[in-house]
């Protein structure tokens, strides 16, 4: 038997859920509430920002391997204006390529083949493919819900003697849960009594609804020398193609993610640093419109799809909103995403594949209403059918 050619570390990983899904709206001129992509781009003085920068030479060669210094220090500022916290633009801050090159390079460099992970599930699905590909273990705390709390005892007991790092995510994808101090708390104190490096994922920092509060995991006592902190622009400039994301943590540990950083991209989005940089002083305004508008479109898509059925987990951050479609009468959430294209026109991500425990996972669907509200308002309408099929199908 010749040898299989994908290496054994990245066996079974497949085709990521997003182009499959995103490939089937194509085909079949679905409404994509699947990938969570805005519809409508950010800031035109930000888009202009770029293509000045373009014009007038700024970043179109090799910038340099931390990212412009401008963005290192708009980094900085952003974390300082926004929760108090001190960063050396010389060598606390990195410049990445988006958030999904930071949770590589930190994976690769902070683990040994063997080191256990333990990572909060349902997981970003480049979490668990970073993990494998450092040859490490991924140990899966499990969110549950209504409202996907983190357990402290859970976590407690899933660490062992092999345990190197904690992977968090808050806001969290796919759920919208917003770990709340208490959580973050329990997790800093978990993290300082084992001596755990701790990775945080927080590139929803400014997506956060009804009053819950963003609080950084570094911001906690005891976290700011273990912990690499990892945000980008994608979500909150609603710019995801530019793929311009940062690293914040102590000098030795940017070292390491830099040391594996440098060789997987080296550097990237030269002009796009420059418009970043300006689209992090933008004013207050802009970050509290962006909040105010997405919390519309969230109330709009949430009453939507309860009125179709769907038992709805109402997220306190994210682009998304997870359902369950067990008071649909379904059960298997791949089946039914599979077939939402075909019944009525949507197309919606499976949670399951963000899960380990398939049970836990199997009757779960995310719809993302980072769309506009006319679209959102066709899709409710198209998911209504769903409830008129089955009163037919009862007849
Ligand atoms: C979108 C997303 C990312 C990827 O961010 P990029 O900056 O586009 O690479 C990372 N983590 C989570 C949880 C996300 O939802």
């Amino acid at each position: 038997m010749r040898r299989p050619l994908l290496n054994r570390r990245l066996a079974g990983m497949g085709t990521t859920i997003f182009a499959e899904m995103s490939a089937l709206a194509v085909r079949t001129g679905s409404i994509n509430l699947g990938q969570g992509f805005p519809d409508t781009d950010g800031p035109a003085e930000v888009a202009e920002a770029a293509a000045r920068a373009i014009r007038e030479g700024h970043g179109n060669q090799y910038p340099p391997g931390p990212g412009i210094p401008e963005l290192r220090q708009a980094v900085a500022d952003h974390q300082r204006r926004f929760y108090g916290l001190e960063y050396d633009p010389e060598t606390e801050v990195l410049v990445t390529a988006g958030a999904t090159e930071a949770i590589a390079a930190a994976l690769l460099a902070l683990l040994e083949p063997g080191d256990e992970v333990i990572a909060l599930e349902p997981y970003y699905d480049s979490y668990a493919a970073c993990i494998a590909m450092a040859g490490a273990v991924r140990v899966p705390v499990t969110l549950h819900p209504p409202d996907f709390a983190l357990d402290p005892d859970q976590l407690r007991r899933a660490v062992t003697p092999r345990t190197r790092l904690l992977l968090i995510n808050s806001p969290h994808n796919p759920t919208g849960a917003v770990l709340s101090r208490e959580e973050l708390t329990a997790i800093a104190e978990l993290a300082c009594e084992r001596d755990l490096l701790v990775v945080t994922d927080e590139v929803y920092e400014h997506l956060v609804y009804d009053g819950h509060e963003h609080v950084p995991l570094a911001s906690l006592p005891g976290m700011r020398e273990r912990t690499v902190s990892i945000s980008s622009a994608g979500k909150t400039f609603s710019f995801t193609g530019w793929k311009i994301g940062w690293v914040t943590s102590t000098p030795e540990l940017v070292t390491a993610v830099r040391t594996a950083k440098q060789f997987l991209t080296y550097v990237s989005g030269g002009p796009f640093q420059y418009a970043v940089a300006e689209a992090l002083r933008l004013p207050e305004s802009y970050f509290t419109g962006l909040r105010d508008d997405l919390r519309q479109r969230r109330d709009l898509l949430a009453a939507g799809l309860a009125e179709a059925g769907f038992t709805v987990y109402a997220p306190k951050g994210t682009y998304f909103i997870t359902t369950d479609i067990r008071s649909l009468g379904e059960e298997d959430g791949m089946a039914f995403c599979r077939s939402l294209p075909e019944r009525c026109g949507v197309v919606a991500i499976p949670n399951v594949v963000f899960y380990d425990d398939e049970k836990a996972g199997r009757p779960l669907v995310r719809f993302a209403f980072c769309k506009r509200p006319e679209v959102l308002t066709s899709a409710v309408d198209r998911l209504r059918q769903l409830g008129r099929q089955r009163q037919a199908h009862r007849r």
